[in-house]
């Protein structure tokens, strides 16, 4: 029989690691000795575990009594595994294998690798740190490398003189040696593998802050410590509310967040050592946009959430990632939510779900959890449908069954398997178990089948008739017998409320009361809405009487349907003329959206932008430039957005002036700033341009560094452009190179000379970005809509395949195809009305 190539066997299991690591910043080179307790449970003569790019020296195991066997090591690289043979049959029962090995703190920003930067003397230092999920502790250390093998991890690190060591627990001794100190870290709960973690470098740390007994610090390059008290906070925020919420303490004895210069996610929840992307945790709250600081804030949210759902009980592998990541997003908002209220994170979210659905409207979409077989499938699970859409699904699946039986049942889930691993379905089963409605048949058809339904909604003498399809920006015939179980809320707008569990083609619900009926009433179901026309002019003359989210959806459902073809484009022209009076940014944001492809549809789009400048300006005008002293948030988020909008596609020259004289005089306030730099560099020449390099190499926050950095693209030259993507390369950290070249490829006019750079650096730009940022590298294709250019895509693409981003690249290539019909569709039309 032969082996799972992708599975371990579990002959011989590990119960505890010793990792003793010595690394050597200078030659990036590091020495490890792993000794672990190991279960033999067959009188096997070979163990099996999980080493790549690692050279083994020599491998003993010790039995019970006491007698020694050095085993001979073969290394398949392929498979990423070491295969230990022994002279003879290990004895079952506990033993003792001790591994020695060395290996290259690479350059990859996975396994152990090296993060760079310069320090206030002008001097080139060095960082050591990790990243291992999702397979990658195997390229530090010989271990059984599956989140189901969870063991006990005690660590000590060799940290030179004058650097600083972190692991995921507690320093509990140090032993000076030459040339620095071997610290040990206390042992930690039984975990996965992929949540250990260790750094060593040139690193400062705060002073603790006393969370209930849990010491919480920030880790960062010296100087930036200033920019970490809005990380304390809501980290003590988030750390209070979670154990408050699961009813568990927090599961171990520190917390150290880690600001990294070099990182190729945004954070990572590695046991009581989580680390991060400098922008994604230090931050100055006095100049930072609102945006900026909630960024900070879920991320942060987000991997304390991890440190009880994901480390204390994981998936036993990688086709659970998404619910681990699902429940992080969901916590993340729930916690920041409760953080601060005012910023109505739940409604902003609405924005980040529509891009989920986008992806998931397409034929090429997958099941939120499907089967994952090789490491490349488990990266492909990092995308918009694990996080945005599970989120979202699970955010649907609470509104309906209430958010205390929703806890109680996450409670009783953690409770039952901590320390453990489990299915999807166990949480389900608690969810049922605390709440008694069928949630597993629910989430199952939600969870194990793509797409999301459209429901079509018209009136009878009985009620409310609503009907489901799937929704699809290209309709297939063949998706005529796709059901979803749909948890769905309706009401009149005078107020009267209904549920109904609608699980078939059809259903009628009785509404009693006035006044036009809302479908997905508070607008947190994952499915479209599609109303009879007479019931949608009724809606639209009781805009006022919706709440943000179900406006918002109006708007969303909408465009989504022009883009499949069911809608004209004046249909949701017409739409965007009501928003007058809308003063939420989120509705706003999927109106700019639309006219945004819209203004790229046009060859010619001066009338279009004179249309939205007419619209858009007393919207403006009513807020003013200078923020109130009492505004609410969602004001300043919407001046900047509109700013923004009348500055780029509506073209209208006062705001680009009036941006310059802020961004000259150093008086933008911080909600304002990322419209006035894009403004400028959506006009900008060769002096502004350099202007910007000049910002992003004196920033003195992350932010005010990216702010600069990520508007590079937008430039109107296309040799700028051609500057820009060559920086990708060399000039700028790797890990922000996906994040251009993806602005580049949608350039509003130089896209396909982008498009051309890309081909000719293929190679290149593979070896040098993060291998998890290709799909994201490719975002800006679907902006390539010529037809021309989809052709050209599409067949390089085939011919380039790009093994851990099949599916984003099946999906962008569809995604580009709809665009493109769009613009074939509609630019006649767009073109006769303005
Ligand atoms: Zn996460």
């Amino acid at each position: 029989m032969a082996l799972d190539p992708y599975r371990l066997p579990t002959t011989v299991t590990p119960a505890h690691y010793e990792l003793a690591i010595a690394p050597d910043l200078k030659t990036c080179r590091f020495e490890g000795t792993t000794a672990i307790t190991v279960t033999v449970h067959q009188p096997v003569r070979e163990i099996v575990l999980n080493a790549v790019e690692l050279d083994l020296h020599s491998a003993v195991l010790t039995d019970a009594s006491g007698s020694h066997q050095e085993a001979t090591i073969t290394l398949d690289e392929d498979l990423e595994r070491a295969t230990l043979t022994f002279p003879a049959a290990l004895a079952t029962g506990e033993g003792h294998l001790t591994i020695t090995s060395t290996g290259t703190i690479n350059d990859r920003l996975r396994g152990f690798y090296r993060s760079t930067f310069i320090d206030g003397d002008g001097v080139e230092r060095v960082i050591a740190t990790t990243q291992f999920e999702s397979t990658d502790a195997r390229r530090a250390f010989p271990c059984w490398d599956e989140p189901e093998h969870k063991a006990t991890f005690r660590v000590s690190l060799l940290v030179p003189t004058g650097l600083l060591g972190l692991s995921n627990t507690s320093a509990v001794e140090e032993r000076p040696t030459e040339g620095g100190t071997w610290v040990e870290f206390d042992t930690t709960m039984k975990m996965s593998t992929y949540l250990v973690a260790f750094v060593v470098g040139p690193l400062v740390t705060t002073d603790p802050v006393d969370v209930d007994g849990v010491p919480l610090r920030v880790a960062c390059v010296p100087g930036r410590e200033r920019l970490s008290a809005f990380a304390l906070e809501i980290g003590a925020h988030a750390l209070r509310f979670l154990a408050d919420y699961f009813a568990i303490p927090y599961p171990s004895d520190k917390l150290d967040l880690v600001a990294l210069p070099d990182f190729a996610f945004g954070a990572m929840e590695n046991l009581g050592c989580v680390t991060f992307r400098e922008t994604a945790l230090l931050v100055d709250p006095d100049h930072a946009a609102r945006i900026e600081l909630e960024r900070v804030a879920d991320v942060v949210a987000h991997e304390i959430a991890h440190m009880w759902f994901g480390d204390l009980v994981t998936m036993k592998w990688w086709n659970g990632i998404w619910l681990n990541e699902a429940f992080a997003t969901f916590m993340e908002l729930t916690t920041v939510h409760a953080f601060r209220p005012e910023w109505e994170r739940w409604v902003s979210f609405s924005t980040e779900r529509a891009v989920a659905m986008v992806t998931d409207g397409l034929a090429s979409t997958r099941p939120i959890e499907y089967e994952v077989v090789s490491p490349d499938d488990a990266e492909g699970m990092f995308d918009v449908l694990t996080y945005q859409k599970g989120g979202a699904v699970l955010r649907m699946l609470e509104t309906y069954l209430g958010a205390a039986h929703f806890r109680d049942g996450i409670r009783l889930y953690l409770d039952r398997h901590r320390y453990g691993n489990t299915e999807t379905t166990d949480l389900w089963d608690a969810i049922e178990d605390a709440c008694g409605e069928p949630v597993r048949a629910i989430m199952d058809s939600w969870i194990f089948q793509g797409g999301h339904p459209v429901v079509s909604v018209s009136s009878s003498e009985r009620g409310v008739v609503l009907k489901q399809q799937r929704f699809r920006y290209t309709p297939d015939p063949a998706d005529a017998d796709q059901l979803w179980q749909i948890p769905a809320l309706l009401r009149r707008v005078s107020g009267q409320h209904g549920r109904v569990l609608l699980s078939g083609t059809s259903t009628t619900v009785g509404l009693s009361g006035e006044g036009p009926a809302v479908v997905n009433a508070g607008g947190w179901g994952v499915y479209r809405t599609r109303y009879a026309s007479a019931l949608f002019a009724d809606l639209l003359a009781h805009l006022d009487d919706l709440d943000a989210l179900e406006r918002f959806n109006l708007l969303s459902d909408t465009w989504a349907e022009v883009l499949a073809g069911q809608v004209g484009v004046d249909g949701f022209l017409d739409l965007v003329m009501l928003l007058g009076r809308e003063r939420d940014p989120s509705v706003w944001e999927v109106a700019l959206d639309g006219l945004g492809a819209c203004y790229r549809a046009l060859p010619d789009p001066s009338g279009l932008s004179e249309w939205v400048r007419e619209l858009i300006r007393p919207v403006f005008d009513s807020l003013g430039w200078v923020p109130a002293p009492d505004e609410p948030d969602s004001v300043a988020r919407l001046r900047g957005l509109l700013a923004q909008a009348l500055g780029t596609i509506a073209e209208d020259d006062k705001v680009q002036v009036q941006a310059r004289a802020l961004h000259a005089e150093g008086t933008a306030p911080p909600d304002l700033l990322a419209a006035v730099v894009t403004i400028i560099a959506w006009t900008g020449d060769t002096e502004d341009y350099d202007m910007f390099w000049s910002k992003i190499r004196g920033a003195t926050t992350p932010q005010d560094e990216v702010r600069y950095l990520f508007r590079l693209p937008t430039f109107p030259s296309a040799d700028l452009l051609l500057r820009t993507l060559d920086a990708s390369l060399d000039g700028i950290r790797a890990q922000n190179g996906a994040f251009i070249i993806a602005s580049s490829l949608g350039h509003r006019s130089a896209g396909p000379t982008a498009w051309g750079w890309l081909t000719q650096h293929w190679d290149d730009t593979l070896l040098r970005l993060p291998d998890n940022s290709r799909g994201r590298m490719l975002e800006g294709i679907v902006r390539l809509t010529s037809p021309e250019m989809v052709e050209t895509v599409t067949s390089f693409l085939e011919t380039h395949p790009l093994a851990n981003a099949r599916k984003q690249v099946a999906q962008l290539t569809e995604r580009q195809r709809v665009n493109a019909a769009f613009v074939a569709r509609h630019a006649g039309a767009l073109a006769a009305r303005f």
